[in-house]
């Protein structure tokens, strides 16, 4: 009797829906999810403004993206910020990243930089100016008709934060994702010419030697979904995303996003 309850434990664990494993960063931010599983999380952040000391930013990379995800047959996660839901000419592509079934956050309201870049303990927000933002941001979320409960996973502005900005994050309900460390992709808005400027080509072969070093299990992998003035459309890590996602196929991985990370904590 006790052998037969041991076993219809043990097949009662197998028909569970796989645990969630998220690996976090010292803040408590997700870099990896589930990492045994061979699955890639891609997401692309955008941000809109027009004065941003003398960059012009936008949202511009999105629909090519969705046209290259749709040409694969692939999902994405995507994480514009409020400030490119109120552009008109962003509506549209708004709409398609949802009715195409990729997840949809945001990356802040207005993409403020939470902390310092040269001393990370000193603070650029603080609780309330913090929440302020974030407000601003679920407003605009809502309009497209979404709830909190579905876009809860956000990428901090920057990618960059200490622990005071993500505890505050996440006391507003957030929970943070950010690229795995060791992926430089991130880097695909910088110009020649700027100390950290990597041509896309240096960013892919980036991911390719660090999925020999590390595997890219679970990983979180970015790339802009914008048009920055001083790269080339060629140079545009996001013109060569249909290469990397059948590089990446070729070597075994699939794709997921974040309606399957929720997915997974509601079973
Ligand atoms: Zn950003």
């Amino acid at each position: 009797m006790l052998l037969l309850a041991g076993l219809l434990a043990m097949a009662g664990c197998r028909d569970k829906t796989p645990e969630l494993e998220l690996v976090k960063d010292d803040y408590g931010v997700t870099q990896r999810i589930n990492p045994n599983e061979k699955s890639v999380y891609l997401v692309f952040t955008g941000h809109y403004s027009t004065d941003d000391d003398g960059y012009f930013e936008n949202f511009d990379g999105a629909a090519p993206v969705l046209e290259i995800l749709a040409e694969h047959g692939v999902k994405g996660s995507f994480f514009p910020t409020g400030n490119c839901f109120r552009v008109d000419r962003y509506q549209q592509v708004i709409r398609d990243i949802i009715d195409q079934g990729h997840y949809l956050s945001a990356h802040s309201d207005r993409h403020l930089l939470l902390c310092s870049y040269g001393d990370r303990s000193v603070n650029l927000v603080t609780e309330d100016s913090l929440a302020r933002d974030i407000q601003g941001m679920e407003a605009e979320l809502e309009k497209f008709g979404l709830k909190k409960e579905q876009y809860r996973w956000m990428i901090p502005p920057y990618e960059h934060y200490n622990q005071f900005s993500a505890d505050a994050l996440r006391r507003l309900g957030y929970e943070l994702a950010n690229p795995t460390e060791g992926l430089v992709t991130g880097l695909d808005w910088m110009g020649p010419g700027e100390p950290s400027y990597h041509s896309a080509q240096q960013l892919m072969d980036n991911i390719w030697q660090f999925e020999q070093e590390h595997g890219l299990n679970g990983a979180i992998l970015l790339i802009h979904a914008m048009n920055y003035p001083n790269r080339t459309d060629d140079d545009r890590l996001y013109n060569h995303l249909g290469e990397i996602i059948e590089k990446l196929r070729e070597k075994g991985y699939d794709f997921k996003t974040f309606h399957d990370v929720i997915a997974a904590e509601q079973d």
